[in-house]
């Protein structure tokens, strides 16, 4: 079969980001061409935790998390098929009176943002929620919150984008790019593919994309450490976080536990990680500590995966600073899986419109190379 090789907008990377944005494009009526080196969803938004989580993050990253997740409502329907979304809400835990303190000055700053969380005392902690252990003194609860099955979520937009009419090139890599005098020039595997804008989804390649067009980020390389056991009893009917964010508890409906914290490791050059036996043995006794009914639990598997982290621990979205018709949306620092629909969103609305509803200022791709604006964004 011979492919044609141009189109309105080429897109690197088919994680949860570069496939929403493509089937955003694909319905506005652009010819997209998405280019994958593994398979979609094969990089963190196929492995991560599944925590579908607005609390706790950095209030300029609340407008976009409130606006993601109001399309988390509506995904099945958008993608045809069940993510396995619930919305169980998202419990974070207080294990220490300072804690407590956090979490009521961050209640006060999402309450600005638009968001509305519960808090529930040392007094009520034990009523409300009895599976929980005697190390827990408080929590903040965020009702809307919920989980999902990381599994299903990018390949369900990988699908939806096919049916729709884009080209998807999986186990193929981008080796190079370049701004031509009317778009950009993509290598790929033995083909040149020709495209008017260019959308740089590619996670942790994603900086060496940019580089490309003389941007430089600092990004790291985090792998985060997740294990699963065996069905236990379903009692975690709310996903769980901490203050420290040293673990993080998710139990679905079947009875298996997800639990993850710390680190794992690995060589993202590679694109290789692992989970590690030591992080785990540490994360056990707090994972028993929160929920001693999951004392006996029987782990199964565990694994980590590669995300993007900037020092600021905010992801970059947004235009190019150097390149006209580029767009750049990675470095999600762990919480980029419930951002991925309005990413999808957000770069349809930046490729078509020029600009987009939703707050970007703080995510600009500049902001490492210009002081002024760090300063702003923290
Ligand atoms: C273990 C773990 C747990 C996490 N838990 C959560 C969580 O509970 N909640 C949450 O919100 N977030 C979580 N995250 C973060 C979240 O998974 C990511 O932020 C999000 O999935 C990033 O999506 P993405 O589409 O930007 O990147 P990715 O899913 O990484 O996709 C990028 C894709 O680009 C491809 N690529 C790279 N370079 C090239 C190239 N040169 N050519 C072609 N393709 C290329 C890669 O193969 C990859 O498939 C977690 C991450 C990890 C690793």
């Amino acid at each position: 079969m011979t492919l044609a090789n141009t189109c309105d907008v080429a897109i690197i990377g088919g994680g949860t980001a570069g496939c929403a944005a493509a089937v955003h494009l694909r319905r506005a009526g652009m010819q997209v061409i998405l280019v994958e080196r593994d398979r979609c969803g094969g990089g963190a938004s196929g492995v991560n935790f599944g925590g579908v989580r607005t609390q706790g993050r950095n209030p300029v990253e609340l407008p976009l998390a409130i606006r993601s997740r109001a399309i988390w409502s509506t995904l099945n329907e958008l993608l045809g098929e069940d993510v396995e979304f619930d919305a169980t809400g998202h419990l974070k835990l207080a294990r220490s009176p300072a804690d407590m303190a956090e979490l009521e000055a961050y209640a006060l700053l999402a309450r600005e943002a638009g968001l509305d969380l519960t808090l529930i005392g040392p007094n009520a902690i034990r009523a409300e929620v009895p599976w929980l252990g005697a190390a827990v003194v408080g929590a903040s609860l965020a009702p809307n919150d919920g989980q999902a099955n990381p599994r299903l979520v990018a390949p369900a937009y990988a699908r939806l984008a096919r049916r729709l009419g884009v080209d998807i090139r999986e186990q193929t890599s981008v080796t190079a790019a370049r701004r031509t005098e009317h778009g950009f020039e993509i290598d790929a595997a033995s083909a040149t593919i020709t495209s008017r804008l260019l959308i740089n989804t590619a996670g942790m390649g994603a900086a060496a994309i940019a580089r490309l067009f003389g941007e430089e980020v600092p990004l790291e390389a985090m792998m985060p450490n997740m294990v699963v056991t065996e069905p236990v009893p379903y009692i975690a009917t709310r996903s769980i976080g901490v203050c420290g964010g040293d673990i993080y508890i998710r139990q679905i409906p079947r009875g298996n536990v997800i639990f993850g914290g710390g680190r794992g490791g690995g060589d993202w050059m590679d694109w290789r990680s692992r989970s590690s036996t030591e992080t785990t043995l540490t994360n056990i006794p707090k994972l028993v500590d929160i929920v001693p009914a999951f004392r006996d639990a029987l782990i199964i598997r565990s694994w980590s995966g590669i995300d993007g982290l900037t020092p600021d621990k905010l992801p970059v979205i947004g235009p190019s600073m150097t390149t006209p018709g580029l767009l750049h949306a990675f470095g999600f620092c762990g919480s980029g899986f419930q951002l991925g629909p309005v990413i999808g969103e957000i770069l349809a609305e930046l490729a078509l419109k020029g600009g987009s509803s939703s707050p970007l200022d703080a995510f600009r791709i500049d902001r490492f190379t210009q002081p002024g604006l760090a300063a702003a964004t923290a």
